[in-house]
């Protein structure tokens, strides 16, 4: 994996800011108001402008883009990402003293790459040979399902196979449940094959007995248990949802390699979807304090 090699690349806020006009508009620029591709450049500014040579609208690169609005260096960012990368992610307090930014900032950060991250997540549908188990997510998943951890959570996981029979793209979603109660819901299977498998061309696995699971899917449950365990010290249920999502998708990004590398995936990503505000991010996660993230 080549994430401590890229950075060579993006070594000025200059290499930066090209890297990312030149993800924005691949193909050169297209006025997001009327369509024109012939513009001007303006380098008054941090962030250039490009003024349309049709309607005069100046685009900034960076509008509905995870780095809109930000007043940090696109170093720092490239930098977090790169750390987010890591095997095990990075913690908050950890991003803060390595990029020299606040314990918030960080958090912020950390998580406006979550949101990119479940947001890619949930375009993409899996299809094909798919399978779906109930599980449980923390304690010991690999234990006997018939005696659960009293903490663990109930969820529904699914995944397409490679042709040697490994999960390739896995989802993990958080299922309500109340604590103890062993069955899933046959609903809360349901939904999840509604809104996560593409129906129409996939076979879908899920077995209906909560002891016969496709044990290489609970394997990666299991290790997104160990490896979010070991990164974040304590994970409340509310906020775990995201940290799923960031694990199955670093997992995803890490996967397969082959077309540009690991960094640059991410960063087109975070160049398609607009960021989470704070508000937004502080509204959907209720009011649990931001330390409890760790
Ligand atoms: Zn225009």
């Amino acid at each position: 994996m080549g994430q401590h090699t890229i950075s060579s690349s993006y070594d000025s806020e200059e290499a930066c800011m090209e890297a990312l006009i030149a993800m924005k508009w691949r193909k050169g620029f297209v006025c997001p108001r009327c369509g024109y591709t012939q513009c001007t450049r303006l380098n008054s500014r941090r962030i250039p402008l490009f003024e349309c040579g049709s309607c005069g609208h100046q685009a900034s690169p960076l509008v509905d883009t995870i780095f809109e609005g930000t007043h940090l260096p696109l170093l720092k960012w490239f930098h977090a990402l790169e750390l987010f990368l890591l095997p095990d992610g990075i913690s908050a307090m950890r991003l803060s003293q390595v990029i020299q930014v606040t314990y918030k900032t960080a958090w912020l950060m950390l998580h406006k790459i979550r949101h990119t991250l479940g947001e890619s997540d949930a375009l993409e549908l899996l299809s094909g040979d798919v399978k779906v188990n109930c599980d449980r997510y923390g304690g010991d998943p690999l234990r006997c399902n018939q005696f659960p951890h009293p903490n663990a959570l109930a969820v529904v996981a699914g995944c397409t196979i490679t042709e040697a029979g490994e999960p390739e793209q896995v989802k993990i979603h958080l299922i309500s449940q109340k604590r103890g109660d062993r069955i899933v819901h046959r609903h809360e299977l349901a939904k999840f094959i509604h809104r996560q498998v593409d129906i129409s061309t996939s076979i879908i696995l899920s077995p209906p007995l909560a002891f016969k699971l496709y044990i290489p899917l609970r394997r990666v449950v299991r290790e997104a248990w160990d490896s979010l365990k070991s990164t974040y010290v304590a994970l409340g249920p509310k906020y775990l949802q995201a940290y799923l999502n960031e694990y199955t998708g670093r997992r995803q990004l890490r996967r397969s390699d082959a077309e540009g590398t690991v960094l640059q995936k991410l960063l087109c990503m975070c160049m398609a979807i607009p960021a989470i505000s704070y508000h937004k991010l502080i509204a959907r996660q209720s009011k649990l304090p931001l330390l409890a993230t760790a």
